[in-house]
């Protein structure tokens, strides 16, 4: 069979021995060297240009149906547990815990939870809303599993290596929130983010007020398409007699953004992390569709 195989960028080190085994058991295989962000970023265009039958996707479970030959391989890392003990202290006034991790360590939730049940707290461990799969796991995309326990407990607890999925998490909770990361041997309590998120949104929404022109963005990756709602914000802006165009790629290139001078302002449909994490990469502002909502809304109310 002719396979491709495809890492995230923490696996791409280990590419070659997965290769040279699939290889041993009679496969003929390639290797994605691309960027490749998550089960959403399948290489489906690479495999069919090379004619592959199946793409083997390491490090990520199922973010849904695709109309191709697709096995998924979970990495599973057992990260030492010791820093549990450490982080009592810390979570000391707080009765009612919720855990929430990444796919990489969500077999190891009930080892997690049985350990603080042992020693006095009680613990939820939320559902994910559809993209991530498993009790307990969380996507930037989806943090349903944090999000839907919120009301019941007294404070959040992100066990895994860093700040990107604590922080998506974070910013859809209110309860104080504690990021674990086993391999830094750290603890940290996130909540400050919430307000420097806050802040760079408004700073996002300020700086669109003025324009004249809004470039959407839309990716052409699997999980992160959306055509339907690019259309839809594209009606939206030139009904206020904003110029808009629908700008198409698969992975974004901030140089070649920043390259289209005609354009004052952005939003993005693709990742939603894309504008939280990555818009300070842009001298123009890159909005989240909510934040256009509001810009929008803004300027209608007549106050630009
Ligand atoms: S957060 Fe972005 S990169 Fe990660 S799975 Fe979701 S859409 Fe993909």
């Amino acid at each position: 069979m002719r396979v491709l195989l495809q890492f995230p960028e923490g696996l791409k080190q280990f590419a070659l021995s997965h290769a040279k085994k699939l290889e041993e058991e009679g496969n003929e295989v390639f290797i994605s060297s691309s960027p490749t962000f998550g089960a959403c970023d399948l290489a489906i265009d690479e495999a069919k240009n090379i004619g592959a039958d199946k793409i083997v996707h390491f490090g990520h479970a199922e973010f849904h149906h695709v109309d191709f030959n697709v096995e998924y391989v979970e990495y599973k890392i057992d990260a030492p547990l010791d820093m549990l003990t450490q982080s009592l202290e810390g979570l000391k006034g707080f009765k009612v815990l919720g855990i929430v991790t990444t796919i990489q360590h969500v077999h190891q939730i009930e080892s997690i939870k049985r350990f603080y049940e042992e020693h006095g707290k009680s613990v939820l461990v939320g559902k994910p809303y559809g993209f991530a799969k498993k009790p307990g796991q969380i996507l930037g995309c989806d943090v349903g599993s944090a999000a839907t326990i919120n009301a019941q407990v007294d404070a959040f607890v992100y066990f895994g290596g860093g700040l990107f999925h604590p922080i998506g998490a974070l910013l859809s909770t209110t309860k104080p929130f504690f990021s674990i990361d086993p391999f830094e041997g750290k603890m940290l309590k996130l909540d400050d983010y919430r307000e420097t998120y806050k802040r760079r949104s408004k700073g996002r929404i300020v700086a669109s007020l003025e324009a004249k022109s809004i470039g959407i963005l839309v990716s052409t990756k699997n999980g992160q398409y959306n055509m339907a709602l690019a259309k839809l914000i594209k009606d939206k802006i030139e009904e206020r007699g904003i110029s808009a165009a629908i700008l198409v790629s698969n992975t974004f290139d901030f140089t070649s953004l920043e390259n289209m001078t005609e354009f004052d302002a952005f939003v993005n449909t693709a990742c939603p992390r894309i504008a939280t994490e990555d818009g300070d990469r842009l001298r123009k502002p890159l909005m989240s569709p909510n934040e256009l909502m509001e810009m929008l809304e803004i300027r209608k109310a007549g106050k630009r």
